[in-house]
């Protein structure tokens, strides 16, 4: 297999003059003497010398075509042909750490729990897995004291979890047994994390999801046995046990109707990411988890409202967690609206609607940060966006995208500024507006832009689709369509693109529109959800100071288009333009720092507190 060699000779303005972007100085321990850094899959190089540009090198560099004044010496740029491609070479792993920078320190801190399915970066699905993280180490930040348990999930990678030791081993109810289970604890980018591993088969397999266990039972198993240890094991009293979506909506209930009678306080604060998925149950499964599951099954509890008089009725664990919570969030206020208005929760919702908050996500920018992103071949950030015209030219080059005339490192060629790359970056299921997504394909390359897919399908039929779709553009010169999930390709992504692509159907609150920005990709958007909360159109003039983006209404190739179109005209007619949308994408901010503190308010309001 041919060894994909990345041999960085770095000029001085990357590490240091005023005209420098950030460049990756990864096991660059000292640039005093010669420094190597080799592993089977990676390769870098520098000297001293190589590390300090000539005025003429520099001027070598600015004529053969770089506006950017920024040299990246003799950067090997990365090839389709390469063995390994260029997002699986070994990374430095991402120690992030758990300073989020906040200038608040909450009075009033809090014990908070959060018992999830999913944590970025080693149990990540989509947007949950982030939120959970991001929220998680901005309170801490805060000086909260926080957890995260989490299922000790088979395909956790073990390397990626600091200190892990195991705690307990204690026996946790299911189905008329008592299942031996082990409690580890670890630490997981600084967030102190309880893995939850039982002895029968639940969690076991390659992928978070879809194992070959009975899911909605493991998930029952795992909602009471973080009670159980809380309660039974550690008698730990935190203040605050935050679920999350349908996987954890009986913990509610389990809580309410045994463990507080026992001797737990909590209260419990429950986030909808996603209403979608509202945890069907029938009244025998909710009864393994040792609660009766019938008495659940009335309007004002559990019962799925769709099922009432059917033979047989069912439950809904999401609708049972909204009833049973202390306060019940969703992710965007627009969201929040359209949820009362809409969907068979809708009623629900209104019932509780003095609990109910809608609460915008935000990134964690720490872990997504240009400037400082290990995935990265050349950092930059707002004041010094140069950088990411060689991040696009690196994604260019490695995917076999057209990028002729590159033989020179150090010159990104026309085509790069030339051809705006478009990357969508998503789960293929029909909420992300499927269709839209095969039309862009056609609508870009119409253009003469470039566009990367980076998505993964659950659906059988859907991932067929795409796979054609990927058989008849990924030889062609501009259009690339990955099916699978990888994080360090979505850094890439983020970084190279000129726009991020997010054509939702419908979007609880949408995380990759609002990391795009931060990369310097501007969103182009349906308005819906928490993506009308996030991005306003360049033409709308009732909103120019927050303009940031190119937003659509329809469902329809029309409107798509008629958005994609303005999007590359603005690219293409109006550079000054561009270039100051690029600026103020890359300034808004959408970090936890902003909203952290609505759920800090929420954790200590009077619905949360009685
Ligand atoms: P959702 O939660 O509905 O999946 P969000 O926009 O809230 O959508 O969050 C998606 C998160 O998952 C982002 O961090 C995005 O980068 C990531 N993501 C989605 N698909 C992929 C993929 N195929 N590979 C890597 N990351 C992905």
């Amino acid at each position: 297999m041919m060894e994909c060699a990345v041999v960085g000779k770095f000029f001085s303005p990357i590490f240091s003059s005023s005209r420098s972007v950030v460049v990756e100085k990864r096991k660059l321990p000292s640039l005093h003497k010669k420094i190597k850094f080799c592993s089977s899959k990676f390769k870098m190089k520098a000297t001293q010398a190589e590390t300090h540009l000539s005025q003429e090198a520099e001027l070598q560099a600015e004529k053969r075509g770089s506006s950017t004044g920024v040299g990246v010496g003799e950067l090997i740029w990365p090839s389709p042909s390469d063995g390994t491609p260029f997002w699986k070479k070994d990374f430095p792993s991402s120690g992030v750490s758990p300073e989020v920078p906040a200038d608040v320190k909450d009075s009033d801190p809090k014990h908070i729990i959060h018992v999830t399915a999913e944590m970025a970066p080693i149990a990540k699905v989509g947007g949950l897995g982030d939120v959970v993280t991001g929220l998680a180490r901005a309170c801490l930040s805060r000086g909260h004291t926080v957890d995260i348990m989490l299922p000790f999930y088979e395909c956790i990678q073990k390397q990626h979890i600091k200190d892990l030791t195991v705690i307990t081993k204690y026996n946790s109810y299911h189905d008329g047994n008592w299942v031996p289970t082990n409690a580890y604890r670890g630490v997981v980018s600084g967030i102190p994390v309880i893995f939850i591993e039982p002895s029968n088969q639940f969690f076991k397999g390659q992928y978070v999801y879809g194992g070959s266990f009975n899911e909605l039972e493991a998930y029952l198993f795992f909602s009471r046995a973080c009670l159980e240890w809380m309660q039974q094991v550690t008698s730990t009293q935190p203040d605050i046990i935050h679920v999350h979506e349908w996987q954890t909506g009986a913990l509610p209930l389990l809580y309410w109707d045994i463990y507080h009678h026992l001797s737990l306080k909590p209260r419990i604060v429950l986030t909808i990411h996603n209403m979608e998925h509202y945890g069907e149950c029938s009244k025998e499964q909710l009864s393994k988890s040792g609660l009766e599951g019938s008495v659940y099954a009335s309007i004002d509890k559990a019962i799925d409202d769709r099922t009432i008089g059917h033979n047989p009725e069912r439950l809904s664990l999401l609708k049972g967690g909204i009833v049973y919570s202390n306060a019940v969030v969703t992710v965007s206020p627009t969201y929040l609206k359209e949820t009362l208005c809409t969907g068979w929760l809708a009623s629900t919702l209104v019932r509780n609607r003095d609990k109910y908050f809608g609460i915008l996500n935000g990134i964690d920018t720490t872990m997504w940060n240009p400037a400082t992103d290990i995935f990265l071949p050349v950092k930059f950030n707002d004041q010094k966006p140069e950088g990411k015209k060689f991040c696009k030219y690196y994604v260019q080059r490695g995917l076999g995208l057209a990028s002729e005339g590159t033989q020179d490192g150090n010159h990104v060629p026309d085509i790069t500024y030339k051809a705006p790359l478009v990357v969508c970056i998503t789960r293929l299921v029909p909420q992300k507006g499927l269709h839209l997504i095969s039309h862009a394909i056609k609508r870009i390359e119409e253009l003469g832009g470039q566009m990367v897919i980076l998505g993964k399908a659950s659906d059988a039929q859907v991932a067929t689709e795409f796979e054609c779709l990927a058989k008849l553009h990924n030889q062609g010169p501009c259009i690339r369509i990955l099916l699978m999930f990888s994080e360090e390709l979505s850094h890439l992504l983020y970084a190279a693109a000129d726009m991020v692509l997010v054509p939702s159907i419908y979007e609880p609150c949408g995380l990759t529109q609002m990391i795009g920005m931060r990369y310097g990709a501007v969103p182009v958007v349906r308005k819906t959800g928490g993506l009308a909360d996030t991005v306003f159109d360049m033409d709308d003039q009732s909103n120019h100071n927050r303009a940031n983006g190119f937003v659509f209404e329809g469902i329809d190739e029309g409107s798509l288009i008629c958005a994609l179109d303005r999007a590359f005209t603005y690219y293409r007619e109006k550079p000054d333009e561009w270039n100051g949308i690029l600026k103020k994408v890359m300034e808004v901010d959408n970090s936890w720092n902003n909203t952290a503190g609505k759920y800090v308010e929420l954790y200590n309001s009077k619905s949360v507190r009685l």
